[in-house]
């Protein structure tokens, strides 16, 4: 396989992608315990997460992130666990948006702690906010993310987001067959015409915890069928080389939904994220079972340049395609996934 390399882009992997978009996890506890990512049984009271000393800090973010921009990287999406639960995340996007380079700076929440941060995350330069919702139907939230938070904290924390400036907000909804499926009209309906826009996902084999089967996935193309009996919808073309959602526009000028399509018609051929996890490993695919320890690296010395030749040489080995090669039925599915909570979504 040929290896390429250009200073003015930045590496290119094996299959010639570019590393434009960095995905970081502050930290891998959360105040939700979603059966698709952290089933309360596995990740009870004494399950042990990552100490403060094993969390990368924030200037070890800032360092990497640097490093990241000089490799092409232009979009930084913080996420976790929960993001919101890092005390000083609204003087880490102040830092990070003050570095020349980065033109794209969002952040993923499940929304509770929203009303508190969402104006100071506005002033500090955050660009865009996700908020994870999975249900309007009080007993599937509560049953959805283990009976934690409050669905009006949520719903407040997206007022919140909307009235400090935030526009186009994405609601994430992960959608599973005889769990939500039936109130995901609900959803659309009450986020219809508000210029946010719900994206539906498609249920995921991320890490080894959450007892995925294909049977619970419902693909997009069965969603749009089920959700045209109600509005009509037009695809829409995509507006940037490796846009993950399939974009639709409501026919009535009502907005648009996205359809991420993970397991019905991978994207990894645009794949250019790359993930850092709360403790300093680095990812190159959301299914990976092995990373590059970037704070070991920090923490033993070593300059930026040192850095960014480890950084750069794992993206040019890069040959990950997981979700291709799921739908090929090729996966070496006996391989333990590092888990999606703390390597970030
Ligand atoms: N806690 C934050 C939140 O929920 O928005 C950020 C981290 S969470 C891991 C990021 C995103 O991953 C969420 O939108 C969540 O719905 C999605 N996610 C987690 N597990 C998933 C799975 N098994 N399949 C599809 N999406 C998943
Ligand atoms: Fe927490 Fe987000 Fe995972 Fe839910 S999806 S358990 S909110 S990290
Ligand atoms: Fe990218 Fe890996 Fe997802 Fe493919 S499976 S789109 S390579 S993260």
């Amino acid at each position: 396989m040929n290896i390429t390399s250009d200073k003015k882009i930045g590496p290119r992997d094996r299959f010639k992608r570019p590393i434009s978009d960095l995905r970081i996890s502050l930290l891998d506890q959360c105040n939700f315990r979603c059966t698709y990512c952290m089933p309360e049984k596995k990740f009870h009271q004494n399950f042990k997460f990552l100490t403060k000393q094993e969390r990368l800090t924030h200037d070890e973010i800032l360092r990497l992130i640097n490093i990241a921009v000089d490799l092409g990287v232009t979009k930084i999406r913080l996420t976790g666990g929960e993001p919101l639960l890092d005390k000083n995340i609204v003087s880490l996007v102040n830092k990070i948006s003050k570095i020349d380079g980065i033109t794209d700076l969002a952040l993923t929440t499940n929304g509770t702690l929203l009303r508190k941060y969402a104006d100071d995350l506005k002033k500090a330069g955050l660009h865009r906010i996700t908020v994870s919702l999975d249900s309007l139907d009080p007993d599937i939230f509560y049953k959805l993310n283990g009976n934690k938070g409050n669905l009006r904290d949520v719903l407040d924390g997206i007022l919140a987001a909307e009235e400090s400036g935030f526009k186009e907000i994405k609601i994430n909804t992960v959608v599973q067959r005889n769990v939500n499926e039936n109130s995901i009209i609900d959803l659309l309906s009450h986020f219809r015409g508000t210029g946010h826009v719900v994206r539906l996902i498609e249920f995921m084999d991320v890490g080894n915890k959450n007892n995925w089967n294909l049977a619970s996935v419902i693909s997009a193309k069965e969603l749009i069928e089920r959700i045209s009996q109600y509005w009509k919808l037009i695809p829409r073309k995509e507006s940037y080389v490796g846009e993950v959602a399939k974009r639709y526009s409501y026919a009535d000028g009502m907005g648009e939904i996205g359809f991420i399509t993970s397991v019905s018609n991978p994207f990894c051929g645009d794949c250019s994220r790359a993930r850092i996890a709360a403790n300093g490993m680095l990812y190159t695919c959301l299914f990976a079972t092995v990373g590059t320890d970037l704070r070991k690296l920090i923490r033993e010395g070593a300059d930026n340049q040192e850095i960014q030749n480890v950084f750069s040489r794992t993206w040019l080995e890069r040959s990950d395609r997981y979700s291709e090669l799921r739908g090929l039925n090729k996966n070496k599915i006996q391989e333990q996934k590092i888990e999606m909570y703390r390597m970030g979504g």
